[in-house]
């Protein structure tokens, strides 16, 4: 199965309504008003991709995919503090993981630093830009408020050459960071208040992860976003509804500066997801903290996290396509994004056994040098994913779980004195159990009923249940690791609750005697497996080894806290 063939969900997309988005875009080419779509992809390079970045990234590259368009991979890094070439080759390896190619080369806001400066000198001149050196607070004071209207800085009126002057001081390093900013001279008393002359430049001397120390000031993301898209020939600049408030500003700066080109912003609601953060600082904090394995925990809701537990990419589109396009705030339940993983997994994924809490069970009557090759379909409804062999001996092991030496009907497992049926193998019937000097059952003696490779046995006692198995002498050894949500709050973060508080203690089980299915000797990375009556996993890309595979579950076979919440 190929995590990368996008053509699959794009034939899923093309039979779902128009989103509002897809009908702008039909409209625009349908006038003429753009003759081939552009679209960018601008994460800012300040830690790792989230769920909620796929939503975005399946929405731009998808939207120039669909309409025979481009779509860029920008880098908005104007932040020199928080960012890092770390997350720049995290977020390109994401980005194509997800099944997506960016047009051209990689781009960095940094290479338009000169011409950004250019157009800030360009503002100056024309009157509408002017270095300020209101302090943060006095700043606060002079905005106004959403009743009231700002003041106007007492540097306002500054001669142009003064401004450049200054600006320029600013920008060879002579100011020290925080004496002043540049600002746009646009309406101390305009509704919106990020119109009212916003900050566009500021003192930081700080290292770049592209430029070095090539630049003393950075430019705002206001002054920075729509310029970079214009230069880009981007038409259709989508984004997510908190920007709504900026596209006027946004439409200031290229109505009043000579740009190559006139992109238009969009917004749309992002994704929310209960159980879930998403917010790159937030998640970073839980790194920083040490209560995550990395970036890249299977937890972790980043799509490094994800990939790593077992996500396909191919269900991660799919999920992005069934959540849809809308301009309206809502809260997706995680048990979608599960059921959309579980549901790709089960198509697709190769059936294998593994016995997770081994106990051994010795066939009394199955002679101790044998061993029969019992035949298993790789899938039961998928002849493509061939044949298994199961080396079928004297000694096997069953799940502890799987067995007790009393129950009631409901159990429909073994049973002593009682029958069970070994999958895709024969019936036993369990005589004897063996107890350490605690107590605890340490093995099971039981019979294989003759001739009952397939069939019923012929006394009529019939068995009631199946389970899994595996030869006690022919298996592999391994780890699995179950991972369950992160977080026991459905809103770990809402109103600014302490989401390290809702932390679940049991988010992570290590299970490290498993006994697997020999053929699993072969699983690859990122090979996905349905461990029959266990869920699907795949191996971890860090722990695991040639000597110890370790198996992630990405999901398991149904929602178990659905019941939970059902009973509650
Ligand atoms: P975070 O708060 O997690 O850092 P961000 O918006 O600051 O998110 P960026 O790197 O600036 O992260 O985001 C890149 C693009 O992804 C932006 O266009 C942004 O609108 C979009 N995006 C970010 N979060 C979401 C989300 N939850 N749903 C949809 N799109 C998102
Ligand atoms: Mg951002």
């Amino acid at each position: 199965m190929s995590d990368n063939d996008a053509s699959a969900t794009k034939e899923k997309t093309a039979a779902r309504p128009a989103h509002f988005i897809q009908n702008i875009i039909r409209k625009d080419l349908e006038q003429g008003t753009v003759k081939q779509v552009i679209t960018r992809f601008p994460p800012e390079p300040n830690g790792y991709l989230h769920i909620g970045h796929a939503k975005s990234i399946c929405l731009n590259f998808g939207m120039a995919e669909e309409f025979g368009g481009l779509c860029n991979l920008r880098f908005d890094d104007t932040n020199p503090e928080k960012e890092s070439e770390e997350y720049v080759n995290a977020i390109k390896a994401d980005v194509h993981w997800l099944g997506f190619s960016w047009n051209g080369q990689i781009r960095f806001t940094s290479d338009y630093f000169e011409q950004l400066y250019q157009w800030a000198v360009h503002l100056i001149e024309q009157g509408k830009a002017y270095v300020c050196h209101l302090s943060p607070d006095e700043a606060r004071q002079y905005r106004g408020t959403l009743t009231e209207p700002g003041t106007n800085s007492p540097y306002r009126d500054r001669t142009v050459e003064e401004n450049l002057e200054l600006f320029e001081q600013m920008r060879v390093g002579e100011l020290a960071e925080g004496s002043c900013v540049l600002r746009a001279k646009i309406d101390m008393a305009a509704p919106n208040i990020n119109l009212r002359d916003p900050i566009i430049y500021r003192i930081k001397k700080a290292h770049h992860h592209n430029t070095g120390d090539a630049w003393k000031i950075y430019p705002s993301y206001d002054f920075a976003h729509g310029q970079s898209d214009a230069i880009e020939g981007i038409t259709h600049s989508i984004c997510t509804l908190e920007f709504e408030d900026h596209r006027p500003l946004y439409d200031w700066f290229l109505d009043n500066l000579p740009v190559p080109a006139r992109p238009r912003q969009y917004e749309f609601a992002r994704l929310n997801v209960n159980y879930t953060i998403t917010s790159k600082r937030k998640l970073k904090q839980l790194v920083d903290e040490d209560r995550v394995d990395g970036w890249d925990d299977p937890r972790m809701p980043t799509l490094s996290g994800m990939r790593r537990r077992g996500f396909p990419a191919e269900a991660l589109r799919n999920f992005c396509t069934q959540i849809g396009v809308t301009r309206a705030d809502s809260v997706v339940d995680v048990g979608m994004l599960e059921y959309t993983v579980r549901d790709h997994l089960d198509k697709n994924a190769p059936r294998a056994m593994c016995v997770l809490r081994p106990l051994r069970v010795t066939l009394t009557n199955y002679p101790n040098d044998k061993m029969e090759e019992m035949r298993a379909p790789g899938h039961p409804n998928r002849e493509d994913l061939g044949e298994r062999v199961l080396p079928f001996t004297h000694n096997i092991y069953i799940d502890q779980d799987d067995f007790r030496e009393e129950a009631n009907k409901k159990y429909k497992r073994l049973v002593l004195g009682k029958r069970v049926r070994l999958r895709n193998a024969y019936i036993i019937e369990a005589d004897e159990v063996i107890k350490d000097e605690q107590g605890n059952i340490v093995e099971v003696l039981a019979r294989v009923v003759e001739d009952t490779l397939g069939k019923d046995p012929t006394d009529g006692v019939k068995a009631k249940g199946v389970i899994h198995w595996v030869s006690a002498t022919h298996h592999l050894n391994c780890e699995v690791r179950l991972y369950d949500r992160l977080f026991t709050d459905p809103a770990p973060d809402a109103g600014g609750k302490d989401f390290m508080q809702s932390l679940n203690p049991n988010s992570l089980e290590v299970l490290s005697n498993c006994k697997a299915e020999i053929s699993l000797a072969s699983a690859k990375l990122h090979d996905h497996f349905q461990f029959e009556r266990e869920g699907y996993f795949c191996l971890d890309s860090r722990y695991s080894t040639l000597e110890k595979p370790v198996f992630n579950r990405a999901i398991g076979l149904r929602d178990s806290w659905a019941k939970i919440e059902q009973t509650q």
